[in-house]
C-alpha cells in the first residue's frame, strides 16, 4: 500500500513559512465579564434607536447581493465626520480590512513599510502577509514620536508606506503635530494616519488632505459605538482610492451593515454623547488610577488607559478573576513592561475595575 501524506504533511510543504511560524491572534473569551480589553463603546442603543435599526433591517433584501459600492453609506459618512470634498473615500469591513487592501496595493517587490513602535499590530503583521520589508522605528521612552529617527528610517528604507496612529494603540498619547508633518514631508509614498481614536482625540489630519497629496487619513466607527458592524473608511485624493477600490472585494460591505450604520450616524447627539461621557470617565479613571499605590498612568487621547504596575501578569490575572477582562500588554514590546491597557467603561464598570485594585493592592 503506498503511503498517503497527512494533512499535516502537505500544510508544511506548501503554507508559507512564516504563516506557519505564527500563532493566530488571540480574541480572549469574555462571556459575563466586564469587558474592558478592546475599546469598545460600553454603552447598548437606546430603546427608540434600536426600534429604528429594526425597521431598516427588516427591510433589507437578504436574496439579493448588496450595492457594491455603498453609496448611501458613505454619503451618510462624508456627512456625519466632514470628509472634505476634494478627498475620496473606501469604505472597509473594519478599518482593518483597509489597512490589509491598502498594504497590499502598495506591496511592491522590495516595498518597505515604515511604522513606530510600539504601534497597532496589525501594520506589522499585514506586511508579513502580504510580503512587505517591515522596519519598526523605537518610539521614545514616554513614547513621543521621534522624527530624528523615522526621518533616518525614511532615508534608508524609502518606504512606499508609513503607518502612524493618531493617537496611538497601545501607548494612548497623540503624537506632536510637527513631528508627524516632518515624517509626511520626509516620506516618498503614502502616508496613513489612523485615526480611530479620533472622537476622543480632539486633533485631526483630515481637514489637511488637501495639504499633503501622500496624506490617508483611516478612521473606524468600531469605537464610538458600532464595533459590531464592521466599518471603516479612509479618506485621500481620489487617485489613490481609485487604485484600492480595485483591490477591495466587490461586495466587502454587508447589506447589514449598508442600511443600519446610516440610522446610527444620523444619531449625532447620541454620538457625541456618548464621546463626551467617555472623555469625562476617562479624565476621572485617570485621576482615581493615579491615586493606586504602584501604578503609573500615561497621558491618554482615547477612550483607554495605559497603566504600568508593578505585576502586569499577576495584575491581569487577579481582574480577571473579579470578573474584569483588560489588555496585558506586558511582553509584547520592551517599552510595555508591565504595562495594562484598560479601556474606559461605564461609569459602574470603572468603579468595580477602581474597587477590584483597591482590593488588589489591599491583598
Ligand atoms: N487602527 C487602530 C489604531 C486600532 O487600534 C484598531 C482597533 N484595535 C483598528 C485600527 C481596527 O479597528 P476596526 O477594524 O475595528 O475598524
Amino acid at each position: 500500500m503506498i503511503e498517503r501524506a497527512t494533512a499535516a504533511d502537505i500544510v508544511a510543504a506548501t503554507v508559507r513559512p512564516e504563516i506557519l511560524a505564527l500563532t493566530k491572534y488571540a480574541v480572549a473569551k469574555a462571556a459575563g465579564m466586564i469587558k474592558l480589553d478592546a475599546m469598545e463603546s460600553p454603552f447598548p442603543l437606546p430603546a427608540a434607536v434600536r426600534a429604528r435599526v429594526a425597521a431598516a433591517a427588516a427591510d433589507v433584501q437578504v436574496n439579493r447581493y448588496p450595492d457594491g459600492d455603498a453609496d448611501a453609506l458613505k454619503a451618510a459618512l462624508i456627512q456625519a465626520f466632514a470628509i472634505p470634498p476634494t478627498a475620496q473615500v473606501i469604505l472597509g469591513n473594519g478599518s482593518d480590512e483597509l489597512i490589509q487592501l491598502i498594504t497590499m496595493s502598495l506591496a511592491r517587490p522590495g516595498a518597505a513599510m515604515v511604522a513606530p513602535e510600539p504601534s497597532f499590530e496589525m501594520y506589522r503583521m499585514d506586511a508579513l502577509f502580504a510580503g512587505m520589508r517591515y522596519a519598526g522605528v523605537p518610539l521614545r521612552a514616554d513614547f513621543a514620536l521621534d522624527p530624528d529617527a523615522m526621518e533616518t528610517a525614511i532615508a534608508r528604507e524609502r518606504p512606499a508606506l508609513i503607518y502612524l496612529a493618531y493617537p496611538n494603540n497601545p501607548t494612548g498619547n497623540l503624537f506632536d503635530r510637527a513631528a508627524v508633518e516632518r515624517v509626511l514631508r520626509a516620506a516618498p509614498g503614502l502616508v496613513v494616519i489612523d485615526e480611530a481614536y479620533y472622537a476622543f482625540a480632539d486633533a485631526s489630519f483630515m481637514p489637511r488632505l488637501t495639504e499633503f497629496p501622500n496624506l490617508l487619513v483611516l478612521r473606524t466607527v468600531s469605537k464610538i459605538g458600532m464595533a459590531g458592524l464592521r466599518l471603516g473608511y479612509a479618506a485621500a485624493a481620489p487617485e489613490w482610492i481609485a487604485q484600492f477600490d480595485k483591490v477591495r472585494q466587490p461586495y466587502n460591505l454587508n447589506a447589514m451593515t449598508q442600511a443600519v450604520a446610516p440610522v446610527l450616524l444620523a444619531e449625532h447627539d447620541l454620538l457625541s454623547g456618548w464621546a463626551a461621557q467617555l472623555k469625562a470617565e476617562r479624565t476621572r479613571l485617570e485621576t482615581a488610577l493615579s491615586g493606586v499605590a504602584g501604578v503609573t498612568v500615561f497621558p491618554t487621547r482615547t477612550n483607554f488607559v495605559l497603566v504600568r504596575v508593578p505585576d502586569a501578569p499577576r495584575w491581569f490575572e487577579a481582574l480577571r478573576r473579579a470578573g474584569i477582562l483588560v489588555k496585558n500588554r506586558h511582553g509584547v514590546h520592551p517599552l510595555l513592561e508591565h504595562c495594562l491597557r484598560i479601556t474606559v467603561g461605564t461609569p459602574d464598570e470603572n468603579d468595580a475595575l477602581l474597587a477590584a485594585l483597591e482590593a488588589l493592592i489591599g491583598s
